[in-house]
């Protein structure tokens, strides 16, 4: 089944208590498309500017992922900096400059209109609307991304686009902000109202909850003795969450739940090591190792 992203291919600054980096790839899109691409072929929709490096674009063409949908254009390229705290669970953005994105029109190549699940990874609101509104006939599953940049800058924009997905992936913060609630059920009741009939909240450390009207179904976070740097982990969650259902063709209770396995899987490799540079070392089976011990911690009778 055919998977499109659309949302930002950055450079990014990171600083952690485990170190620094000045300049390496990231962007909300990328980190979805590599980790998806584990599990199915990922049409990506971008753009970039012409200090986009020759060696970061071998990266995503290595891998199950198209990049005709990536626009280059006369620019720089997004930038996004941010610092965390001592305890990994605070960051404080420290530069977002749109560069390349500012004056950006997304069109689709006419091989990804026929998209069966579609992610709307973090972007401009009206730019993730743009995307879906050219993909041809309801596709089978819509989920999207945000966060506090759109949902103070561009509030009415982002509802528009909320009408049109049946699956919002955010964090808690995220979920309190846009519905105003501070308790998360109450606040999933609120956003049902929006438009998506799920709600995904990554909640970092915390593991992920999700809510549609089966009920509630929660998974922790992978506990991990030295995490180095969450950048990326909730779009590779989204990732493996959206690649796993794309694979399996499914969105039933059951390959939902399963969705939020691989999620998490995929997520708690990237907190291991700045960037990218976990998920690009990743191997298919150390994935579904990870997964079978998700099913071990979580098991018990009664
Ligand atoms: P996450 O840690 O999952 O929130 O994602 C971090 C990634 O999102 C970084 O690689 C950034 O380049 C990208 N990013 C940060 N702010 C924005 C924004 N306002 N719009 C789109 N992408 C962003």
């Amino acid at each position: 089944m055919s998977l499109l992203v659309v949302g930002s291919v950055a450079y990014d600054a990171l600083e952690s208590p485990y170190g620094k980096v000045e300049r390496t790839l990231g962007g909300a899109a990328t980190y979805f498309a590599v980790a998806a691409s584990f599990f199915t072929h990922v049409n990506l929709v971008a753009v970039v500017g012409d200090d986009f490096q020759a060696k970061d674009e071998a990266i995503l063409r290595k891998r199950n992922i198209d990049i005709e949908g990536m626009e280059r254009t006369a620019g720089k390229c997004f930038f996004w900096s941010g610092r965390y705290t001592e305890n990994l669970n605070d960051r404080v953005t420290l530069a977002t400059d749109l560069n390349v994105f500012a004056d950006f029109k997304p069109r689709l190549p006419e091989k990804y209109r026929k998209a069966s699940y579609v992610f709307l990874a973090n972007i401009a609101p009206d730019l993730q609307r743009d995307v879906l509104q050219q993909v041809k006939g309801r596709p089978k599953l819509a989920a999207m991304d945000t966060m506090n940049y759109w949902i103070e800058r561009t509030n009415a924009e982002l509802r528009e686009t909320l009408k049109h997905v049946d699956i919002l992936m955010i964090n808690d913060s995220e979920t309190r902000q846009l519905s105003s609630e501070h308790n998360l059920l109450r606040a999933a009741k609120h956003i049902f109202k929006m438009g998506p009939s799920t709600l995904v909240v990554k909640r970092g450390e915390y593991g992920a909850m999700m809510v549609d009207k089966h009920g509630v179904f929660c998974v922790p976070a992978f506990p991990l003795e030295e995490p180095h740097d969450p950048t990326g982990a909730g779009d590779s969650f989204a990732g493996g969450f959206m690649g796993y259902l794309a694979s399996a063709g499914s969105k039933s209770d059951v390959a939902l739940r399963r969705a939020m396995v691989y999620g998490s899987v995929l997520g708690s490799f990237t907190v291991e090591r700045f960037g990218l540079e976990r998920l690009l070392n990743l191997k298919a089976k150390e994935i579904h190792a990870r997964a079978r011990h998700f099913a071990k911690l979580t098991q018990f009778t009664l």
